[in-house]
């Protein structure tokens, strides 16, 4: 899965929204998130991020931004 960490605080683009292809970004107060069961790994949305808020969770210490994507997607 691909997952959005805390460099997307108050950011203010959608562009990787509309590049998912499977619909998988959630909208937090502040921030969007990713459903990591939804998440086909396409990484489309990767390089579409200005704010280089979205990593692969093969990248180190990405754990708990995992948890953090599945606990926002499920809650909103
Ligand atoms: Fe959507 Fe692909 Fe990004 Fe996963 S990697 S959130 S499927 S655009």
């Amino acid at each position: 899965t691909y997952v959005v960490t805390d460099n997307c605080i108050a950011c203010k683009y959608t562009d990787c929204v509309e590049v998912c292809p499977v619909d998988c970004f959630y909208e937090g107060e502040n921030f969007l998130v990713i459903h990591p069961d939804e998440c086909i790994d396409c990484g489309v949305c990767e390089p579409e991020c200005p704010a280089e808020a979205i990593l692969p969770d093969t990248e180190p210490d990405t754990e708990k931004w995992v948890e953090f994507n599945r606990k926002y997607s499920e809650i909103w």
